[in-house]
């Protein structure tokens, strides 16, 4: 369970995360969708301590992340950003193992995990393995990605606008494949997007943001039927 209490984060004298609170069941699907600037990618980025929080608190399974050393945080929790960030001059392989190998793992379990995920993403491994990123697709690539985020065996995946770059029909597979390996590994994902259809096709619980405060925090039948707020049902393109 991610457990965020009256949030806020401010830049000089600009508040752009405000009071949020929301919790995060274990397991759970959320997606914190809501338009540029309105604080989504600074909430995510305070949750792994990327960003110092300046008011409220996070815990996560009941521990306070400012008591949890930074690495160790962020080794339970993935974390992919736009444009999936993959090392160029290094192998999808090579990609992959680049936690487990900061960690010490010996190379026998570096070499099954890396093969493990390829198969979990529909990479085949004698394929793909040895392949530099610049010879994959851009989908391909975003599996990688993830693939590298969950590496060192991460229960939390937090992911900032994953699916930006891609086709609408790679992207919906791209979303079908993700929903999948959510449930198969039984992890809780944070995803971030100010695309209202791929919330609704993703979260069990939707957070719509808007100047950095959460105005509606639901599932998405109800985000759908009883819209908070005007902001929320024109975001939604809704008529109250
Ligand atoms: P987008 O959909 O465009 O990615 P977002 O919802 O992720 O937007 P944030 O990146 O969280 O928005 O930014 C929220 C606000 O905080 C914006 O007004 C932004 O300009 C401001 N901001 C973000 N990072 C900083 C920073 N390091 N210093 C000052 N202001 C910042
Ligand atoms: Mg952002």
């Amino acid at each position: 369970m991610i457990s965020i209490q009256n949030v806020s984060k401010q830049f000089g004298s600009a508040t752009v995360v405000d009071e949020v609170s929301l919790e995060i069941e274990t397991g759970d699907f959320c997606v914190i969708v809501g338009p540029s600037g309105s604080g989504k990618s600074t909430l995510l980025r305070m949750i792994n301590r990327l960003e110092p929080i300046s008011n409220g608190g996070i815990k996560v399974q009941g521990q306070d992340i400012m008591r949890i050393p930074s690495t160790e945080l962020r080794r339970g929790m993935g974390y992919v950003i736009q444009g999936h960030g993959l090392f160029p001059h290094r192998t999808v392989g090579q990609n992959i193992a680049t936690v487990p190998k900061l960690l010490g793992w010996s190379k026998n379990k570096i070499d099954a995990r890396v093969k493990t995920l390829l198969d979990v993403f529909g990479l085949n491994p004698d394929v793909f393995q040895n392949k530099y990123p610049h010879q994959l697709s851009g989908g391909q690539q975003q599996r990688v990605g993830v693939a590298r985020a969950l590496a060192a065996e991460a229960k939390i995946l937090l992911m900032d606008e994953p699916f930006g770059a891609l086709d609408p029909l790679t992207r919906t597979k791209a979303q079908d494949d993700l929903l999948k390996i959510q449930q198969q590994l039984g992890i809780t994902v944070m995803l971030v997007t100010h695309d209202m259809d791929e919330a609704l096709r993703l979260g069990d619980k939707i957070a719509v943001m808007n100047n950095g405060r959460v105005l509606q925090y639901d599932s998405p039948q109800d985000i759908l039927t009883h819209p908070a707020d005007s902001f929320c049902s024109q975001f939604i393109g809704t008529v109250d």
